[in-house]
């Protein structure tokens, strides 16, 4: 039997733009779309949609279009949004203190359930209920968890060694914010973000 194709990245992230767009309709009380008003209303394309949902089976009824709710609802199945994900942030600072924030006052699928880093003035305090352990306690602390995803929000110096840490103790996911090319563990899902290429992009378009 053939391993099924695995969904692209840019796939994934349409997915849940379509899965924001539906919260939004909900929330606005409508109860049927066809892709056609959809793609019309959030300025998307309605035949990259329909391709998109097709990866998945069957949506939509031919004439009357999809049911906000049943497709909402098995968006959040098929992304994994409907089971809780056990987060952990390695690098207590600026950025990690206001994810963590972030994190905990909203409904989202993710709960953070360990926090790291190296101070001396932060590691045993707390932020919110959670105690702040020193990253070199990673190994242990992970585990006793049951942490999958962890974000790491450290300076670039410090992020590969976090991240090998992060993979011996078994975390399966990790969201890089560091500014570096991390040296990847073939087994740990990792992905990166950088506000600064971002903003690198803009200023080439101004300055061009
Ligand atoms: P910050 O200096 O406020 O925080 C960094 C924290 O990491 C500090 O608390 C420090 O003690 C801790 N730390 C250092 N070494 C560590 C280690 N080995 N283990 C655990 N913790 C350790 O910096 P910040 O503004 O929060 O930024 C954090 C990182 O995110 C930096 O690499 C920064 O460049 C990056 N950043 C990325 C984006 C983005 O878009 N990707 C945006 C802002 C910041």
């Amino acid at each position: 039997m053939t391993e099924p194709a695995e969904i692209s990245s840019l796939t994934l992230n349409r997915l849940s733009l379509y899965l924001r767009c539906l919260r939004q309709l909900q929330d606005a009380g409508t109860t049927h779309v066809s892709s056609g008003q959809f793609a019309q209303h959030f300025e998307l394309s309605a035949s990259l949609m329909r391709k998109d949902l097709a990866h998945f089976g069957e949506f939509g009824i031919r004439g009357t279009g999809y049911r906000v709710d049943d497709l909402a609802a098995r968006l959040t199945t098929l992304l994994g949004l409907d089971r809780i994900h056990n987060l952990a942030v390695v690098g207590m600072g600026s950025l990690g203190s206001a994810l963590a924030r972030y994190l905990s006052f909203n409904d989202k699928p993710f709960r953070i359930v360990a926090a790291f880093d190296v101070d001396g003035r932060k590691v045993g305090h707390k932020i919110g209920h959670l105690v702040i352990h020193h990253s070199r306690d990673i190994p242990e602390v992970i585990p006793q968890t049951e942490a999958q995803i962890a974000v790491l929000s450290v300076p670039a110096s410090a992020a590969q060694q976090c991240y090998e840490d992060l993979t011996v103790s078994g975390i399966e996911a990790v969201l890089n914010f560091a500014p570096t090319q991390l040296k990847q563990h073939p087994a740990v899902r990792t992905k990166s973000v950088d506000f600064q290429i971002n903003l690198e992009e803009l200023a080439y378009f101004l300055s061009s």
